[in-house]
């Protein structure tokens, strides 16, 4: 059987499930801003692997999770490793295994995609760095040929899919992007496709700058005309406005050693990566503008600036409420007040706007009696998620900010 390096596995905090990062990738893009894909790890085989995960999550949460993400670097170089890996977390009883590709090997190899449905994988997140050819070699080194076959295969399989693009302002944009969606369109108008925004901070070489928050609305204007299931995502800004504690990740060695790492480790790591690519001042100069930037751009979408106090509230002002673009062409406007009698809660307030916009509103925002996966709902710039969802109490002063993405990282 063969064998594959694995870096650490990532137990989460906020619910028990394991990520498994495995090291080398067969692409070399000019952005990645993964440190595994440079080599590195353990090399040990799944029989080796699953039993490392095993006493990981044991000792961590006392059980194990029913959720595994295999990411990396690149996780489908070794075909035997990745199948036997996958046959034994289902054997171990995870019922939700998610596998985070460049999707090249499973278009490559025959019956690659049809072998891991058999093994029990649930789930497929594809990266598609670009749809023009030229793109996609220029900035991999590999053609996208059989990336777009492997998104083929999985669209006819009964794997769940996720396609993602990185938004690169002058290389990846409007254009490229609506190439994409009436790709996927023509497979499937349902197919899920995720866009994220490149972050020039990280990244091995700096060939272009983040996307504004307008280019990245305009994108997901753009993928939503086609793909009724387009997404856009801030990634990891989700964690800046939430408030303190923040949650962490638990990194496990392969020896079975444990750190707890937050934000500013993952980004340490990263930083002495580039180190190697980039002089280091000039990566950490990147560092702090970002951190700037994360304040510029919660202004510019509304979000309250990190460690802004919450207001006191008054119950006699009104609560303002800022809507998304992807909302103009029900709301018309960027944002509105609705007066509160007292105390009420977001799906109370949920209700209001239906009243006022109709139930077009409805059927956008909500589902269930939940808010919709495809949007985030920021009180006082914290997101309701990490509050008590529709039921958290709201007055009045305060600001309500919806948002059209969904969680990503
Ligand atoms: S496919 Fe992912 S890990 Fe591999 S080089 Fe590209 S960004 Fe890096």
């Amino acid at each position: 059987m063969g064998k594959r390096a694995l870096q650490y596995f990532t137990l989460s905090e906020i619910e028990p499930r394991v990520w498994f990062m495995l090291t080398g990738c067969n692409f070399h893009c000019k952005g990645c801003f993964r440190p595994a894909r440079d080599g590195g790890g353990t090399f040990l085989t799944a029989e080796e692997t699953l039993e490392r995960m095993e006493r990981a999550c044991l000792n961590y949460y006392g059980k194990i999770p029913s959720v595994a993400m295999i990411t990396g670097g690149e996780p489908t170089l070794d075909r035997d490793y990745l199948l036997s890996l996958v046959k034994g977390l289902k054997e171990n009883g995870f019922e939700k295994i998610v596998l985070m590709t460049n999707g090249y090997a499973l278009g490559e190899e025959e019956d690659y995609v049809h072998e891991l449905e058999e093994a029990g994988l649930t789930e497929a997140h594809v990266d598609l760095k670009a749809f023009s050819e030229d793109v996609h070699r220029w900035y991999t080194g590999k053609s996208n040929k059989p990336v777009l076959r492997a998104i083929e295969k999985l669209n006819a399989s009964g794997i769940e899919l996720l396609v993602q693009t990185i938004y690169m302002p002058g290389i990846v944009d409007d254009a490229e992007i609506e190439k994409i969606a009436k790709f996927f369109a023509s497979l499937n108008k349902n197919i899920k496709y995720r866009i994220n925004p490149f972050a020039a901070t990280f990244a091995c070489e700096k060939v272009t700058k983040r996307p504004t928050v307008e280019e990245m609305e305009r994108a997901y204007e753009i993928a939503s005309q086609y793909l009724p299931n387009a997404i856009i995502s801030r990634s990891c800004y989700r964690e800046y406005p939430t408030p303190p504690p923040q949650k962490t990740w638990i990194t496990v060695y392969p020896d079975l050693t444990v750190k707890r790492r937050g934000m500013k480790d993952q980004a340490e790591d990263r930083l002495s990566w580039l180190g190697h690519v980039r002089p280091r001042e000039s990566v950490e100069e990147d560092w702090h503008k970002e951190e700037w930037d994360f304040t510029l751009r919660h202004s510019l979408v509304g979000i309250s600036e990190l460690g802004k106090e919450v207001k006191e509230e008054k119950d006699s002002e009104p609560l303002k409420v800022k809507f998304p673009q992807a909302l103009h062409g029900l709301t018309k406007t960027r944002e509105t007040e609705l007066d509160l009698d007292g105390s009420t809660t977001i799906g109370e307030v949920m209700e209001r706007l239906v009243e006022k916009y109709g139930d077009g509103f409805r059927e956008r925002v909500i589902d269930g009696g939940e808010i919709k996966r495809s949007f985030n709902v920021y009180l006082n710039g914290m997101n309701i998620k990490n509050l008590q969802g529709i039921k958290t109490e709201v007055t009045g002063n305060a600001e309500l900010i919806i948002l059209s993405w969904v969680s990503g990282g």
